[in-house]
């Protein structure tokens, strides 16, 4: 029966079929009975209908995820060296990726899809960034960092949980320093012999997107003798490796005017020529209608946009937001033109955004091939029991 001394979860006949096959997650209304007093984010045991053990989780009262798994292995502890385990198995599996790219920077932990639900860490040069998510990361948070500390011994560690996620798990937004030298200047990582500058206590998410990072390589190789349009830039990596492949001109375009400015310094960081390159502080959607009355042309366009559906209530504005830019995006590019496209909306499926962005060549009245296929990059796995970790997908298309 129990592994150990925890607390336990039984689950409503019939609704072990998830955990069966090994998907991470309970939701409240799989549960009968919660057995014992769990603290939040303490582990849980997990007992089917008949009394059978199935797994142990950490129980998260206040999130509809009410349990997220640990081990499906009975007896096995939940303690720092479980986490020592899973995160040297993380680092194991990239490897060879750090070594082919040259990575300075990468995700080296990416939660459910590492076996570790609600704990993302990436890696900064000599830095670990964590976010803890979920009420079980929260609990566990000193076996975690002492695992962390105990792999990566004179590394610095950041914590930047100040997302609003925690809310939904009852955990308050933190950030801080937890171990070593505060960052004072901007972070240096490298990939790719390319040069990126990240501001770890302010920049997005942990600091940095690395799931564009075969992207960026990608774009680069359509952008030789070509003048480029990147849209939702960011601290604007795309344009250095379009810069670095023989692009003609680049315009970088964000809202936010502190990304922008690390755009500018990583050109220069890289030796390239800051008199071909633009940095425009504006709206997107309002810049290419813009552009497009100016009768301004692009040979290559790229769309990163910020996720614009975090549940499902928002799929249909999402649906206009993705159709909107590509239809008037396609306008904008000479015949011939490529198009780079991508959403990183986790409910957006790709056949959607395929059908979305042929509805807006219909309506730009351009016709468009699709020439590859694009995803996140291999630091972002997709474990085969949680199919919720594909979120990034892309486009590239010839627009005629
Ligand atoms: N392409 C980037 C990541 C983009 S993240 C990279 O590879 O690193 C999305 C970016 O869109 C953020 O930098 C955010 O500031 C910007 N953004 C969000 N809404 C915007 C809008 N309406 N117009 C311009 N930029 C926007």
């Amino acid at each position: 029966m129990q592994s150990h001394n925890n607390a336990s979860i039984i689950l409503k006949p019939g609704r072990e079929k998830a955990l069966n096959r090994r998907h991470p997650w309970i939701f409240s209304m799989a549960i009968k009975a919660v057995k014992g007093k769990p603290a939040l984010g303490e582990t849980v045991d997990v007992i089917d209908a008949k009394g059978n053990w199935l797994a142990c989780g950490a129980f998260s009262p206040e999130s509809q995820i009410r349990v997220r798994i640990w081990s499906f292995e009975q007896g096995e502890v939940i303690d720092q060296t479980f986490f020592e385990s899973r995160i040297q198995g993380a680092l194991n599996a990239r490897q060879a990726l750090i070594a082919d790219q040259k990575l300075t920077g990468f995700r080296l932990v990416a939660a459910e899809s590492d076996y570790l639900p609600g704990i993302t860490v990436d890696h900064y040069d000599n830095t670990l960034v964590t976010q803890l998510l979920s009420a079980g990361a929260e609990f566990n948070r000193h076996h975690i960092i002492g695992a962390l500390e105990s792999i990566f011994p004179d590394y610095n560690i950041y914590d930047r949980s100040d997302v609003d996620v925690r809310k939904k798990e009852g955990l308050a937004p933190v950030k801080g320093l937890i171990k070593g030298v505060e960052p004072t200047e901007l972070s240096v990582i490298e990939e790719n012999g390319v040069k990126i500058l990240v501001d770890i206590p302010e920049g997005h998410k942990t600091g940095f997107y690395f799931d564009q990072r075969d992207n960026r390589r990608i774009a680069g190789s359509y952008c030789k003798d070509k003048t480029v349009l990147n849209c939702f830039s960011y601290t604007g990596t795309f344009g250095i490796y379009a810069m670095k492949n023989g692009a003609t001109h680049f315009t970088n375009v964000d809202l936010s005017q502190s990304a922008l400015d690390i755009a500018k310094k990583n050109i220069e960081i890289n030796d390239l020529d800051l008199s071909k390159v633009d940095f425009v502080q504006a709206d997107v959607f309002k810049l290419l209608r813009r552009y497009r009355d100016e009768g301004k042309k692009f040979d290559v366009i790229i769309l990163d946009p910020p996720k614009f559906a975090d549940n499902k209530s928002q799929l249909n504005g999402a649906c206009r937001g993705y159709k909107d830019i590509n239809m008037v995006a396609m306008q904008l590019l000479n015949p011939g033109g490529t198009l780079l496209t991508y959403s990183c909306s986790g409910l957006m499926a790709a056949d959607l955004f395929q059908k979305i962005v042929a509805d807006a060549a219909l309506d730009a009245g351009r016709d468009a091939q699709i020439i590859g296929r694009l995803s996140q990059a291999s630091d972002h796995p997709i474990a085969s029991t949680f199919p919720e970790g594909f979120y990034l997908k892309g486009l590239a298309l010839t627009v005629r």
